[in-house]
């Protein structure tokens, strides 16, 4: 039978989490998810000093909008539970034990000031610090009171394979006599992940770069253990707009929920996500959920930083936008308009004026949407075509005027008023003099849609006033 793929996304508490985070959740879903297995949500709250009140939940409410549901988490439980690290206390007691039994964890004997003295020679001579060149030649009991630490076996180099990375090594300075559990008797993040990563059967360990240096002490500790290690997926560190630094808060490392506010779809955020360091292998750039999880593949995830980039992030969500129902773009739409905007006829001429929903509310402020319920204000120089005068425009106008006339009110769609205007531009020397002045005194705006939508909007009596005032 084939291995069971299990992957988990495992933030810690401190705080909102970023949208660059999610990518490392999404891709661990989105492989166990195309490998039918399991995808557990873990919450490491071993920092107690570092943790924000609030962050579990919104954690959860992150990932819920984005679409990527755990299928074990601490809120529905699962056979692992609990999914709280602070919860699973003794099971780091119990392979202390077991390390402690094996004669490979010991309690550390110093104060904090002699660990820093140790560090300051190391420092004075210009050697990198290592613990475990201080090691006790003896060692009492451990009563929890004192930080117990790992007592790295074998020193030596560390060669592994890392499923985005490659083969990779590392040489004996890379190991040291690591804590395992603090004095506050929570465990650290390097002992915890891998018990936790253990018990929970993990098969892939997906996370970001910051957590590479540390594989050879975690080989180690597997070593310790004598348990086999899971596969490891290190991810691509994604760069800011510049493409030199990583991602940073004005690049758009936001919380996702703030992308939500701002009226973007998931589904959009998720696309835009996934193509964040991983490449489907053609052009292909727009994905529902179930393509993604259909063709996404770790052999696919590439090395060199993903760049962030707002310009795309906002084209895919145009595409997602074109997507939609009618109903459900009228709904979406309508939720960003006061009501005296609420017109049907309008949702068509805003959706494709805008690439996310919040663009409505700067359409608003800046007036954009004034002129669909009352007369513009304009400037009558304005009004005139390039060359052309104010009596061409007039005797124009007019002769608009004329011709939409003979529309009946109920046939004054958007065709009719179009091939009527065009019938009049088309024998000008330049259609800009009749199609120009028509959307101008409609509108009163320096860019808005074509004349004919707008005509539409307003209605035959509207439209004719609108011109009459512009004569
Ligand atoms: N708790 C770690 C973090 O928030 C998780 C790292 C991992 O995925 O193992 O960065």
């Amino acid at each position: 039978m084939e291995q069971k793929i299990i992957t988990r996304f495992a933030p810690s508490p401190t705080g909102f989490i970023h949208v660059g985070n999610l990518r490392t959740a999404l891709y661990a879903y989105l492989w166990a998810k195309k490998n039918k297995g399991t995808f557990i949500l873990r919450i490491e709250d071993t920092d107690k000093a570092r943790e924000v009140e609030g962050s579990i939940d919104h954690i959860m409410k992150s990932l819920k909008w984005l679409g990527v549901n755990w299928d074990e988490g601490p809120d529905i439980g699962g056979p692992n539970a609990p999914y709280l690290q602070s919860q699973r206390l003794e099971s780091y007691k119990k392979y202390a034990q077991i390390l402690i039994e094996k004669g490979l964890a010991y309690p550390d004997p110093y104060t904090e000031e002699e660990i820093d003295g140790f560090r300051e020679k190391a420092e004075l001579e210009k050697k990198a610090f290592l613990f475990r060149e201080h090691r006790p030649i003896t060692f009492g009991v451990w009563d929890g009171t004192r930080p117990l630490r790992f007592k790295v076996g074998d020193i030596k180099s560390y060669h592994w394979h890392d499923e985005v990375y490659g083969d990779l090594s590392a040489g004996p300075e890379a190991l040291d006599d690591f804590i395992l559990i603090k004095s506050d008797g929570y465990p650290t993040y390097n002992f915890a992940h891998v018990i936790d990563d253990l018990e929970m059967g993990v098969t892939h360990v997906m996370r970001g770069q910051e957590f590479i240096s540390s594989v050879p002490k975690y080989l180690s500790l597997y070593d310790g253990l004598g348990i086999k290690p899971p596969l490891f997926a290190t991810l691509p560190p994604i760069m800011g707009k510049d493409g030199n630094k990583k991602l940073g808060k004005r690049d758009g490392a936001k919380d996702v929920l703030e992308y939500e506010r701002e009226g973007y779809l998931p589904g959009a955020m998720m696309n835009f996500l996934a193509l964040l360091g991983w490449n489907p292998g053609d052009d292909k750039e727009i994905f529902t959920k179930d393509e993604l999880i259909n063709i996404f593949d770790i052999s696919r995830i590439g090395h060199s930083g993903a760049q962030w980039n707002d310009d795309k992030l906002d084209w895919i969500n145009k595409e997602y936008i074109k997507k939609l129902e009618n109903e459900e773009l009228e709904n979406k739409i309508f939720e960003w308009l006061p009501e005296e905007l609420k017109i049907k006829k309008l949702v068509p001429v805003i959706a494709e004026r805008i690439s996310k929903f919040g663009d409505i509310k700067k359409m608003i402020t800046e007036g954009e949407l004034d002129f669909f319920y009352k007369q513009p204000e304009y400037s009558k120089e304005k009004l005139i075509f390039k060359n052309t005068t104010p009596e061409k425009t007039s005797l124009n106008l007019k002769e608009a005027i004329t011709a939409l006339q003979k529309i009946d009110e109920k046939d004054f769609s958007f065709e009719n008023v179009k091939i009527t205007l065009m019938q009049i531009a088309d024998g000008l020397p330049s259609r800009g003099e009749l199609l120009h002045p028509v959307r101008y005194a409609l509108s009163g705006l320096d860019k808005s849609p074509d004349p004919f939508v707008i005509a539409m909007i307003l209605g035959k009596n509207e439209t004719l006033s609108r011109l009459q005032k512009a004569i």
